[in-house]
């Protein structure tokens, strides 16, 4: 099993970007430490900052979503998030989620990266253009041209990274709709041709 001892200790103290200061707590990966596939997603929200876990609350039906989709078994999967702690803008309500600032994706970059050359998946798959803004080294994607394109994040040894728009992003854009489906099915033929699922 990988050792991430270290990196967890480093993580949960973390106060390198302002949202230390409005975290309930630091949201690590699902523990999965020998997993041979990642999933990232951009950032905690509510219910993730509430429990510790990744994917929880509405974000827990993406998941199950994707694994139904994917063909994934859960115990072979890594899910973490781009950045470990929830960005959100005050309100009366206890706050609404919003997308991490350039500024906080970059302070939390070092962790994702370090888990990823800790756990050494052997296929990163990322749910939308923050995910997807590391592995480009800062460069916002144009999702429409990145979707399902293969590449390698070479800073983290050249691992594999499947781009798919963020399931949210459907619901607000039908229209994005069939492209996610055929990526889902391209993904589903990588994982099987790679003996993955
Ligand atoms: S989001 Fe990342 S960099 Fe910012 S305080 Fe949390 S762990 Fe540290």
């Amino acid at each position: 099993m990988a050792d991430m001892s270290h990196w967890e200790q480093c993580v949960l103290n973390c106060s390198a970007c302002p949202l230390c200061a409005t975290r309930t707590q630091v949201v690590c990966g699902n523990r999965n430490y020998d997993a041979t596939i990642a999933l990232i997603g951009e950032a905690p929200g509510r219910e993730e900052d509430r429990l510790g876990t990744p994917f929880a609350g509405s974000a827990g039906a993406v998941l199950d979503q994707f694994l139904a989709d994917s063909g994934i078994d859960r115990r072979k999967l890594y899910i973490t998030n781009t950045v470990k702690c929830r960005p959100y803008t005050p309100t009366e309500k206890g706050g609404r989620n919003r997308k991490p600032k350039k500024s906080e994706i970059d302070a939390c970059k070092p962790f994702l990266m370090a888990e990823m050359l800790v756990i050494e998946p052997q296929l990163i798959v990322t749910l939308g253009a923050t995910p997807l803004s590391v592995v480009m080294d800062g460069k916002l994607p144009k999702m429409e041209d990145e979707h399902g394109r293969l590449r390698r994040w070479e800073l983290v040894g050249g691992i594999e990274v499947f781009p798919l728009y963020h399931p949210a992003a459907l619901i607000y854009d039908r229209s994005k709709t069939a492209a996610y489906r055929q990526d889902m099915e391209n993904l589903r033929l990588l994982l099987t041709q790679r003996g993955l699922i």
